[in-house]
C-alpha cells in the first residue's frame, strides 16, 4: 500500500484498545488461506436440531457445490445440546474437512453461539444462519454476490415468513417499536442471518458484552450495507428453540443495549408528577384558605407532604436512572471507533 493519502488519526487508534473487558477466547485456527481463493465461513448454531440437522448440511453443501471458484469453511456450534445433534455434527465432521464443530459445555444461547462461531471463523467473508431450513442454504449465495460487488454487511431481509401468526405480529411490531426507540438503524425485519466482511467481524470480535444483540451491534457499526431479500421457509423439523421467555430476553436485550429511552422516561415522569404535584399542593392551600368551612382539619398537611414527597421522589429516581444508563454504557467498554482500513501506516499485516 502506498504511503500517500495517509489518514490523521489519534494515536490510539491502531493499538489494540485499552480497556477491552474480556479479550475473546477462541482465535482462527490458520491465519492464511494458501489457495488465494476467497474463503467463505458459516457460522451454524445447533442447539437440538438432531432431526433437521442432515438434511440441512445436504442442502447447504447443494448449493455450496454451485460455487466451485470459492472456498468454503462450516463452523458448527453445538450449543449443548441434549439430543443426538452432536453425534452427528461429528460424523459429517468425519467425512468433510471444511467442517468444523465448537461444543459448547451447556447452552449459552443463540447469540453467544454465534459469537463464538465469529470467534473462530477465518473466512474473508463470514455468513451466520440459522440451522432449521428456516434461511435457506441459497440464498446465502446471494448475499456471497452481494459481498463480491463491495457490501461489507449483507443482511438477509424477510420478504415473508412461514411463522405462526403470532410470531410474525410480535416480531414485526418489535423492529418497529426498536426503531422507534434505539438510537440505531437496525434494518426491520432481519434476524441475524447476514453476511459480514473479514473486516467487519474482526471489529464485532471486539465487543464482548454479555447480554447481546448482535444483529442490532452489527448494524450499528456503519460499514457499507446492503440487503438481500429472500422468503423465509418453515421449520424443517422439530420447534423453534426460542420458546415467549428467550424472545422476551432477547427483545430486553435489544432495546437495553442501543437505548436508555426507558430510563429516561423514569426522569420524564418525575417532572409530570412533580408538576402535578405542586397543582395538588396550591390546591389544598388554596382550600384551606379560601374554603376552611369544607376543608377537613388535617387533609391540607397530608396532601401537600404525599404529593411533594411523591414528585420528588419520582425525579430523583429518574436522576439516579440517568446516571446508572451512563454507568452502564461505560461498562459495556465498547470499542469507542472502528477503522477500516490505514492506509501507508504500520499495520502489521499490511
Ligand atoms: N439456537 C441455539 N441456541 C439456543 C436456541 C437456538 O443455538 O439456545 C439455534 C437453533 O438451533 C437455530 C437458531 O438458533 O439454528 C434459531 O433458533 P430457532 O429456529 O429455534 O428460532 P426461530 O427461528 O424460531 O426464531
Ligand atoms: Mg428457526
Amino acid at each position: 500500500m502506498g504511503a500517500s493519502g495517509r489518514i490523521e488519526m489519534t494515536q490510539q487508534d491502531i493499538r489494540p484498545p485499552a480497556r477491552t473487558a474480556v479479550p475473546a477466547p477462541l482465535t482462527p485456527a490458520e491465519p492464511e488461506q494458501p489457495s488465494g481463493r476467497p474463503l467463505i465461513s458459516y457460522v451454524l448454531p445447533v442447539y437440538n436440531e438432531q432431526d433437521g440437522i442432515a438434511a440441512f448440511h445436504a442442502e447447504l453443501t447443494a448449493a455450496l457445490a454451485e460455487r466451485p471458484e470459492l472456498d468454503f469453511e462450516l463452523v458448527y456450534v453445538n450449543d449443548g445440546s441434549a439430543d443426538g445433534s452432536l453425534g452427528i455434527l461429528k460424523d459429517l465432521a468425519k467425512n468433510d474437512e471444511r467442517i468444523r464443530v465448537v461444543d459448547f459445555a451447556r447452552n449459552f444461547g443463540h447469540q453467544i453461539a454465534i459469537t463464538a462461531g465469529l470467534d473462530i471463523a477465518q473466512g474473508d467473508a463470514v455468513i451466520v444462519m440459522d440451522t432449521d431450513l428456516q434461511d435457506p442454504p441459497r440464498v446465502s449465495l446471494e448475499l456471497v454476490d452481494a459481498w463480491r460487488e463491495g457490501a461489507e454487511i449483507v443482511h438477509a431481509r424477510r420478504r415473508t415468513r412461514q411463522d405462526t401468526a403470532f410470531k410474525r405480529a410480535t416480531a414485526s411490531l418489535y423492529y418497529r417499536v426498536l426503531r422507534a426507540c434505539a438510537e440505531v438503524d437496525i434494518p426491520l425485519d432481519t434476524g441475524d442471518f447476514r453476511l459480514i466482511d473479514r473486516r467487519v467481524a474482526d471489529e464485532l470480535r471486539k465487543y464482548r458484552e454479555r447480554s447481546r444483540f448482535v444483529r442490532g451491534i452489527v448494524a450499528s457499526m456503519g460499514f457499507r450495507q446492503a440487503e438481500v431479500k429472500f422468503d423465509r421457509d418453515e421449520r424443517f423439523a422439530g420447534e423453534t428453540k426460542y420458546p415467549l421467555k428467550k424472545m422476551a430476553k432477547l427483545a430486553i436485550d435489544g432495546v437495553t443495549s442501543f437505548s436508555t429511552v426507558p430510563l429516561r422516561m423514569i426522569t420524564r415522569l418525575g417532572f409530570i408528577v412533580l408538576v402535578l404535584s405542586l397543582i395538588g399542593i396550591l390546591y389544598a392551600l388554596g382550600m384551606k384558605i379560601f374554603r376552611p368551612d369544607i376543608t377537613v382539619s388535617g387533609w391540607t398537611m397530608l396532601m401537600v407532604v404525599v404529593l411533594f414527597l411523591g414528585g420528588t421522589q419520582m425525579l430523583s429516581l429518574g436522576v439516579l436512572g440517568t446516571y446508572i444508563g451512563r454507568i452502564y454504557s461505560e461498562a459495556q467498554g465498547r470499542p469507542l471507533y472502528l477503522v477500516r482500513e490505514v492506509i501507508g501506516g504500520s499495520r502489521a499485516d499490511d
